[in-house]
């Protein structure tokens, strides 16, 4: 076996900044204006905090203005709904982010789907799901975008591949599910009342783990010479699959950290910057 081949996210991700920087210095010279993502946070959750935290960061490292709306925890679905009515309305702003997860009290996919589709730089409203089903032109949910450009970047080929995506969430298993499907592999989707899961993860080709579960994938369950794809960010940098043992027999791994994590960043702010093009009508060269 060859030595597997490291998908390195943090890098990748690094160098589309450098190249999300020109754009963003472009629009600013054409335009007098500077992108704006608009982040709202409900409650007190210290892991959405960060997340929050690392995309404003990366907002202000390619230039862009990060706009952050911190909502009490006791707020409700309406109030959210209310706040994102007013970022739709505000031409300063190109993008807007509802960071998951909601309080459970708040119907979070009401709120996502009140956002315009426009500004919808992270993926989650149902008709630019849609839209990207159906392949027209439309945002993408960030995390499987930063995934699949991932791919393509490592040329890791993905038609008449068998992809096995283990999790269905709107934000994560479902589209990029869609993606891996749009791109020609012929895609499995599992979750928890899927049965003999390891028989099904064995004929996997590539293997995207978005469960929530650490180290939930065992190294028994992998094929030789898989591509295994860790979406997984559980406390203590812990992946949804056991690395450790499992790189020995994959072709190609993304780490946890560093991964999956700084591409749904470089995604996200990427979407914005190209959502701001388009409301100029500048061309992205
Ligand atoms: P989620 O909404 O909790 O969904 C988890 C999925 O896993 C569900 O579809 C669930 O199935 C499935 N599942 C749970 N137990 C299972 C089992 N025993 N066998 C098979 N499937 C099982 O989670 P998510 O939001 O998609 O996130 C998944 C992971 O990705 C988490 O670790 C999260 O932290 C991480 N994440 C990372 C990033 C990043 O940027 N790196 C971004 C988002 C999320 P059911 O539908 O049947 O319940």
């Amino acid at each position: 076996m060859q030595t597997p081949i490291v998908l390195d996210g943090k890098a990748l991700a690094k160098s589309i900044e450098q190249e999300l920087a020109a754009r963003v210095q472009r629009i600013k010279e054409k335009t007098g204006t500077v992108p704006m993502l608009a982040t709202i946070i409900v409650g007190n959750d210290p892991a959405s905090a960060t997340y929050v935290r690392m995309k404003c960061n990366a907002c202000k490292r390619i230039g862009m203005q990060p706009l952050k709306i911190e909502m009490p925890e006791d707020s409700t679905t309406d109030d959210v709904i209310r706040q994102i009515q007013a970022l739709n309305e505000n031409p300063d702003v190109h993008g807007i982010l509802l960071q998951h997860p909601v309080p459970r009290h708040i119907d979070e996919m009401a709120c996502f789907n009140s956002i315009d589709i426009a500004k919808d730089v992270d993926g989650v409203n149902t008709a630019t799901f849609g839209r990207m089903a159906m392949k027209m032109d439309s945002f993408k949910s960030a995390t499987p975008l930063g995934i699949m450009t991932l791919l393509k970047h490592y040329k890791i080929p993905v038609e008449g591949r068998e992809a096995v995506v283990i999790g269905r969430s709107p934000i994560l298993g479902k589209p990029v599910a869609m993606m891996l499907l749009n791109e020609n592999a012929t895609v499995t989707i599992c979750h928890s009342k899927t049965e003999n899961l390891p028989d099904v993860v064995r004929r996997a080709d590539i293997v995207v783990a978005a469960v929530g579960k650490p180290r939930f994938v065992k190294a028994e369950w992998v094929k030789e010479g898989c591509v295994l794809v860790d979406a997984g960010y559980n406390p203590g940098n812990i992946g949804d699959i056991d690395l450790e043992n499992a790189i020995a027999k994959c072709s190609a791994y993304t780490p946890v950290p560093g991964g999956v994590g700084p591409m749904t960043i470089s995604s996200l702010i990427r979407q914005t910057v190209e959502s701001a093009e388009k409301r100029f009508g500048i061309a992205a060269e």
